[in-house]
């Protein structure tokens, strides 16, 4: 059985990372990641969630943080929080660590798949919540499916044209299985790893089943209490360190 564990938005949170990881493996040997960006920003633990990524030869784009991380985009068009974060992790990754994000793409296939972090449209920055962005975005689709994330909120959506909106958006829940047809277009958002904002704090992934042809979407506990000490003792933003409580 062929399973691809989709991650977005690790926010540098590896306690999250690790318990996404672990539960994946509970349910049979992974193999392949694919991180659909934001892997660094917000969180304590930048140079380790590269580090695990890498390890399992994951596949991975460019969000708008691995680029302000290297400074390859400045830091005007981020909110003062997100600003102070960003400058946090450029102060911490090594030049090597830059150098491997500054050389990720900001749009991969993977067979059926096109990853890209926001939009096709507009990679790292558009935020994929209307039929209109989504539309945009399948014009450009050269693959049945799209995996995207950025919004931090698990979510389908499905091509109609026959519909008057050209598609239809789903939220998606823990154990909620997508069936894929190779007919029927679809973007998926496996929500955030590491900073979730729909509400649930648990950290939010998605497995891919080649052979079933599903996507199911978890989610998963983990010590947010301890990646939450991490961030006070690196004298991160405390509404950074508040949110995750939240899922905000
Ligand atoms: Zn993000």
């Amino acid at each position: 059985m062929a399973r691809t564990v989709i991650v977005s938005d690790v926010h540098a949170n590896l306690v999250a990372l690790e318990a996404v990881l672990r539960a994946s493996e509970s349910g049979g040997p992974i193999d392949a990641i694919w991180s659909l960006g934001d892997c660094v920003g917000y969180g304590p633990q930048p140079g380790e969630c590269i580090a695990r990524l890498k390890g399992f030869e994951a596949a991975m784009v460019a969000g708008n943080h691995e680029r302000a991380a290297t400074g390859a985009i400045g830091i005007e068009d981020f909110n003062p929080d997100a600003a102070t974060a960003a400058q946090w992790t450029k102060e911490r990754l090594s030049p090597e660590e830059k150098s491997f994000l500054d050389a990720l793409t900001e749009v991969e296939q993977q067979s059926r798949f096109t990853l890209v972090h926001g939009t096709l449209r507009w990679p790292i920055w558009e935020y994929l919540y209307s039929s209109e962005a989504a539309l945009g975005h399948f014009a450009l689709q050269q693959t049945p499916f799209g995996l995207v994330g950025h919004t931090h909120v698990p979510m389908l959506v499905v091509e109609d044209r026959t519909s008057f909106e050209g598609c239809q958006l789903f939220r998606l829940a823990d154990g909620e299985k997508v069936d894929l047809d190779q007919n029927v277009r679809m973007i998926l958002n496996p929500g955030s790893v590491g900073q979730p904002r729909d509400g649930d704090a648990r950290a939010s992934y998605a497995v891919y089943d080649a052979e079933a042809m599903s996507i199911t979407l978890h989610r998963v506990e983990y010590a947010i209490d301890v990646t939450q000490k991490l961030m006070t003792d690196a004298g991160l933003p405390r509404w950074l360190i508040e949110r995750l409580s939240a899922g905000r």
